[in-house]
């Protein structure tokens, strides 16, 4: 043993008490003594062995549950008080000194001297209940010893769980793997020397410890194989095959001890005389007297301090790198804490003002994108507010059905109300106005939840704008973000002012002229289109019906009676919707005929004259000068051009709803009122005359069904225009009243609001979470520091 190796030991030694005590983790690897066998093999007591002294709980159960990490630390013969240790001298066996040089520390107990060794095997098992329960369970937290005295070598041991296979009392049932990981963990640094330790009374080739000192050191080069239990091996054999290596191969071999037994225990036979008997045990074995000098306590605890020394010497670069890694890290740490000194009235300001223009510039990129702490894991910030728009906002416009909640009754009564106590000769735009007004107001909803969404995004941004430095500063946090929501605050009234403008703006002015109105035309000309589908198919099946029942009248009475011949007039003008007719009213019209000439349309019928009226001209009015909007709202197109004489359509209407009703015999049953009563009027509308809206059931005239379709598709056209404008005005203006103007107003806001000398004591009050953490790492970094030190001195 070198003093240069004892310097080493010293130094890992101090690193130990630095690192382990004073943080209180093992970040550094530093190298021990893993102790690793089966339960009961002999681990306490090769232990106990290399200390000299008895203070470990020893006995047949599961006695170690929680990992002990033992520091030796040796100390000169008359040195009671443990603080200069750097006088170290090379320790002797011999109980030569007195007894009260020697005490035990635990690092749960600072500053405790332990000098009755049964206390500290009482605090051991006290400490180990604590922890791990009464019971078998274990538990990885470790205890950590130190004992200093003139005895030992500088060594540090770690006691561990042993390997059991059955689990006892109350242990999991997975105990085998739990101290199996915890064994593997500990011996698995690279910085641990595994003390094997297989008992020499069972088949090495049973060994739990060294299968598992084979898994994590496969090559056997941090091994060290302890052979306890050899005055129990059966009479006539012997470990000398072991020993010698010859059955299983170690770099640093294998060591054979003789513990004291559990009677030697029990009879509480000292300490030193076990040792002595152990030595006598070797010297004089017919088997092991020729390499006794290489067996025993002694000499393991010789080998483990000089491997323990070479493997120091080859970690220590290791070790140094890792210190500086240490320190960056640790430094790094610090550094987001903000500095300390603030104390200063000019400090104090400026502190704030960095802290504030920090925060300030970090909204804006955040709005900008450009934050260096973009999430990858969901949308935030910019990206967020052009979801809302695109996605969310546009999304919401487009399920907007325009005339979902338009009943055909609703349209109707407002076409009916747009005409007022005169009925309409087209169909009025008054009514297209009326009924389009209200739809545009769906949009606003949507639009002010769009503001309020991006409104609640920028309060998320503003929540996420603090740094681990101005955590530091809780108070100053809470104002700043305070502040930016005040001014968030305040814009949001006139954003959604203006966002509700934008709808009323809308509302205001009814466009017909829009480039991209549909027009009254080719509304027309579509809803025309597809109701000549309908008809035609409806129509060829009413002629095949009405020809066989002729060919069964005129078989019954061979001619043709007058009512039949109505009947036929009618059901032509079925077919021929849009079909030049006469436009002077026919003999056969029916009486309802005539009263709906009368109640509807007496201004058509006064143009009826006109065989040039269009069906359009009917609807819209003939005079281009009622155009509302311009051409395209009633320029007629090819399609729409199509004639169609109004005469005819009441008594086509008539036709169409007595094929509906399914009466079309009705006209010529005596039995029936004649048409001209209250009762048809009221049978054609569906309705009593006096409470027209009582009856739920409409029934349209056609020419209602007609205007009807129509306007929805014109309502339909023009919320698809104001749909548009409102997707793309609306971010616009989102954009522009509340995100960039928060975004160009914060700083100043901040200013003006928070950097008054008056508030910088109450801003700066400094969190005492993060004092203590600041606090706590500063004392790491100073730590590593020393450590390197320490480390620096020895290379
Ligand atoms: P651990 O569970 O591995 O820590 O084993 P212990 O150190 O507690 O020892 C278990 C039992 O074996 C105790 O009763 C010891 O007295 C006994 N023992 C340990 N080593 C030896 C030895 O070398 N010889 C004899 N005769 N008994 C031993
Ligand atoms: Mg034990």
């Amino acid at each position: 043993m070198t003093t240069l190796g004892d310097d080493l030991l010293r130094t890992v030694n101090k690193l130990q008490d630095l690192v382990f005590n004073t943080i209180g983790n093992d970040s550094l690897d530093l190298p021990q003594i893993v102790v690793v066998g089966s339960q009961s093999s002999g681990k306490s007591s090769v232990l106990e062995n290399i200390v000299g002294r008895d203070f470990l709980p020893r006995g047949s159960g599961i006695v170690t549950r929680r990992p002990l990490i033992l520091q030796l630390i040796n100390i000169p013969p008359d040195d009671d008080s443990g603080s200069d240790r750097d006088e170290a001298r090379i320790p002797h066996t011999a109980a030569s000194v007195e007894e009260h040089a020697e005490w035990a520390e635990f690092h749960h107990l600072p500053g405790r001297k332990f000098r009755d060794f049964n206390q500290v095997r009482a605090e051991i098992e006290n400490e180990t209940a604590r922890i791990a329960g009464n019971n078998k369970g274990i538990n990885r937290q470790p205890i950590n010893l130190k004992i200093f005295s003139p005895h030992v070598l500088n060594l540090t041991l770690v006691d561990l769980p042993g390997l059991t296979k059955v689990p006892i009392g109350d242990q999991p049932g997975d105990i085998e793997k739990q101290t199996r990981t915890l064994i593997s963990e500990y011996i698995a640094k690279p910085n641990s020397i595994i003390l094997a330790v297989s008992p020499a009374n069972v088949d090495i080739v049973n060994s739990e410890s060294l299968k598992l000192a084979r898994y994590v050191d496969p090559l056997g080069r941090r091994t060290i194989g302890v052979l306890t239990k050899i005055d129990l091996m059966d009479h006539g054999t012997n470990a000398m095959d072991i020993l010698s290596g010859r059955v299983y191969p170690l770099k640093l071999g294998f060591i054979g001890v003789v513990n004291r037994s559990q009677q030697d225990i029990q009879t509480n036979k000292p300490m030193s005389e076990a040792l002595k008997s152990e030595a006598e045990f070797f010297r004089h074995h017919p088997a092991y007297r020729n390499m006794a000098t290489r067996c025993g306590t002694h000499y393991l605890a010789k080998t483990l301090n000089t491997t323990l020394m070479a493997h120091i010497r080859d970690r220590l670069p290791d070790i140094k790198a890792r210190l500086n890694t240490l320190m960056g890290q640790t430094q790094q740490e610090l550094a987001s804490y903000g500095s300390k000194q603030f104390s200063g009235k000019e400090h104090r300001g400026s502190l704030i003002l960095q802290l504030m223009t920090r925060f300030a510039t970090a909204f804006i990129s955040s709005i900008d994108g450009t934050s260096s702490e973009i999430s990858t894991k969901e949308l935030c910030g910019g990206a967020r507010i052009y979801y809302i728009f695109n996605s969310v906002f546009g999304n919401s416009l487009e399920t907007i059905d325009p005339t979902h909640n338009l009943s055909v009754l609703d349209i109707r009564t407002a076409i009916r109300n747009s005409t007022g106590p005169r009925p309409s000769l087209f169909v009025p735009e008054l009514a297209f106005d009326l009924l389009v007004k209200p739809q545009i107001k769906l949009l606003e909803i949507p639009s002010q939840r769009c503001v309020e969404l991006v409104y609640e995004e920028l309060i998320k941004i503003c929540h996420t704008c603090g740094s681990t430095e101005l955590s530091r500063f809780p108070k100053l946090q809470g104002k700043l973000i305070e502040v930016v929501s005040d001014l968030l605050r305040e814009r949001l009234g006139p954003t959604s002012g203006y966002v509700e403008s934008l709808i009323s703006i809308q509302r205001a002015y009814i466009n017909t002229n829009h480039p991209n109105f549909l027009g009254a035309a080719a509304a027309m000309s579509s809803v025309i289109a597809s109701k000549n589908e309908k008809d035609k198919k409806a129509s060829q099946a009413e002629e095949k019906r009405k020809r066989e029942k002729r060919m069964k009248q005129i078989g019954m009475n061979g001619n043709a009676t007058p009512e039949d011949e109505e009947a036929e007039q009618e059901d032509k003008s079925a077919t021929l919707p849009v079909r030049k007719h006469p436009a002077i009213p026919s003999r056969s019209m029916s009486p309802a005929v005539a009263r709906d000439r009368e109640n509807g349309m007496p201004g058509a019928g006064g143009a009826a004259g006109a065989a040039k009226d269009s069906f359009l001209n009917y609807f819209f009015g003939k005079e281009n000068e009622r155009q509302l909007a311009g051409a395209p709202f009633l320029a007629p197109s090819g399609a729409a051009a199509r004639h169609v004489s109004h005469s005819v359509e009441p008594s086509f209407a008539q036709s169409m709803r007595r094929l509906e009703r399914g009466s079309f015999t009705e006209h010529r049953q005596p039995a029936y009122p004649p048409p001209m009563t209250d009762e048809y009027a009221q049978s054609e509308y569906g309705e009593s005359p006096l409470f027209p809206e009582q009856n739920a059931e409409p029934v349209l005239t056609d020419r209602e069904a007609l205007e009807t379709e129509l306007i929805r598709r014109l309502i339909s056209s023009y919320f698809n225009i104001v749909r548009e404008t409102t997707a793309d005005q609306v971010p616009k203006a989102v954009m522009h009243l509340l995100v960039n103007h928060s975004r160009d107003e914060v700083q100043n806001r901040l200013v003006s609001e928070l950097y008054k000398e008056e508030l910088f004591g109450e801003l700066l009050y400094e969190d005492d979470g993060i004092k203590k953490e600041r606090e706590k790492c500063e004392k790491l970094l100073a730590t590593y520091k020393e450590a390197a030190r320490i480390v620096g001195e020895v290379l």
